[in-house]
C-alpha cells in the first residue's frame, strides 16, 4: 500500500553563503510519508534568528539554506496514518518539526528540551540526513505530530509570528504564573517584547515596558503595557527596584544583568529569551538578595504551542505585522538589524510563486 507522491521541488528563498543575499531558488521537498502532512505554506514570518543562522553568526551552516520558523499554511495532502490533519485545514509550523521521542524529556511532552536535540526547522539535520529548509518556501512537509492547528478567528496572513515570537514569550509567562496581581515586566520592545506585552496583558498581569528610550511608548501602552520607563534613564532603576515578581528580558544583547536582577522583588524570577552571542556577567551577591532567579527558556512544546494558539484566539491576540513580498527580503533583514519594524515581518508567499 504505497501511496506516496514522490519528491516534489518548490520555490524558495535561500542564502547562497554567509555573506551574500538571499536569492530565490528551487529546493526539494521530501515524498509524503506515512505520518507526514504537505501543507501549501501561505505566509512566513521573518525572525531575528533566521539572520543570525544565514550569516553564520550561530555557527557555521550548510549552504543553500532556506530559513523560516514561523510558518502557516493551508493542508495539501496527507500520509495515510495521519490522523491529526486533514486536507484543508489551517495549520502552523514553528521552530522544530522533530524529536528523539525517548528520552526524559520528549517523553514529558517537552520535546523542545530533547535530551538529543530537536530538529529544527531548518539548517538541522532531519532524520533522513538531510539538512531541514525552512518556511521561506511555498511547501513543506512535516510529521504531524508537529503541526500546530491554526485557530479560523486568527486573521492568516498576521498570525504566523505566533509560532516563534509568540510561544517565546507565551512560555515563560504560562511558567512562572503571570497574572492576576503579578508585576511583570518586558525588556525590550520588538519582534518578542510586543508579544509579551500582549500576552503577559491578557493573563491579567499588570505589564510593565523597560525599553531604552520612550520612542514606543504609544505602541506599548496600546499593546496592553499598564508603564513604560526608558533604562536610559539611570533613575528607572532606582525607581523600580524590588519591584517585578517576572522579567522577560526579549533583547540579544549583552544587558548590565545586576542592574536587572535589583529590579525583582521577593522570589523573583528574571528569564533570559534573548540570545545575546557573548556570555551574561551576574554578581551572585544580586541574586542572594531577594531570593532571586536568573533562568532561560526556549520556545515551547508542541502541546503548549497549540495551547498558545488557543489562548491568542480565545484573547483575540494577533501579532503587529508589516505584510511583504518575497523580493523585499533583503531589505526586511536590514531593518530588522536596525529595529526599524514594527513589529515583525511576514512574507507572503504567493510572491514565490513564479
Ligand atoms: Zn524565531
Ligand atoms: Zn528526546
Amino acid at each position: 500500500m504505497e501511496s506516496r507522491s514522490p519528491v516534489r521541488t518548490v520555490n524558495a528563498y535561500a542564502a547562497p553563503s554567509a555573506t551574500e543575499p538571499l536569492v530565490p531558488t528551487t529546493i526539494e521537498r521530501r515524498d509524503v510519508g506515512a505520518r507526514d502532512v504537505l501543507i501549501e505554506i501561505r505566509y512566513a514570518g521573518i525572525c531575528h534568528s533566521d539572520i543570525h543562522t544565514v550569516r553564520g553568526d550561530w555557527g557555521p551552516i550548510t549552504y543553500p539554506q532556506v530559513v523560516g520558523h514561523e510558518i502557516v499554511g493551508v493542508v495539501a495532502e496527507i500520509g495515510p496514518e495521519v490522523t491529526k490533519h486533514a486536507v484543508g485545514d489551517r495549520v502552523g509550523v514553528g521552530c522544530m518539526v522533530n524529536s528523539c521521542r525517548e528520552c526524559e524529556n520528549c517523553r514529558a511532552g517537552m520535546e523542545q528540551y530533547c535530551l538529543k536535540g530537536n530538529t529544527g526547522t531548518y539548517a538541522s539535520t532531519d532524520r533522513d540526513g538531510t539538512i531541514t529548509q525552512g518556511g521561506y518556501s511555498t511547501h513543506v512537509v512535516v510529521d504531524e505530530d508537529f503541526v500546530l492547528r491554526v485557530p479560523e478567528n486568527l486573521d492568516f496572513s498576521k498570525v504566523a509570528p505566533l509560532l516563534c515570537a509568540g510561544i517565546t514569550t507565551y512560555s515563560p509567562l504560562n511558567h512562572w504564573n503571570a497574572g492576576p496581581g503579578k508585576k511583570v515586566a518586558v525588556v525590550g520592545m520588538g519582534g518578542l517584547g510586543h508579544m509579551a506585552v500582549k500576552i503577559a496583558h491578557a493573563m491579567g498581569a499588570e505589564v510593565t515596558v523597560l525599553s531604552r528610550t520612550l520612542s514606543k511608548q504609544d505602541d506599548g501602552l496600546k499593546l496592553g503595557a499598564d508603564h513604560y520607563y526608558a533604562t536610559a534613564d539611570p533613575k528607572t532603576f532606582e525607581d523600580l527596584a524590588s519591584t517585578f515578581d517576572l522579567i522577560v528580558n526579549t533583547v540579544s544583547a549583552v544587558i548590565d544583568l545586576d542592574a536587572y536582577l535589583g529590579l525583582l522583588r521577593l522570589d523573583g524570577t528574571l528569564v533570559n529569551v534573548g540570545a545575546p552571542a557573548q556570555p551574561l556577567p551576574v554578581t551572585v551577591f544580586t541574586l542572594f538578595g531577594n531570593r532571586r532567579s536568573f533562568a532561560g527558556s526556549g520556545i515551547g512544546s508542541i502541546a503548549e504551542t497549540q495551547e498558545m494558539l488557543d489562548f491568542c484566539a480565545e484573547h483575540g491576540i494577533v501579532p503587529e505585522t508589516e505584510l511583504i513580498e518575497a523580493s523585499y527580503i533583503n531589505e526586511a533583514y536590514e531593518r530588522v538589524l536596525s529595529s526599524d519594524v514594527r513589529y515583525r515581518f511576514v512574507i507572503d508567499t504567493a510572491t514565490l510563486a513564479s
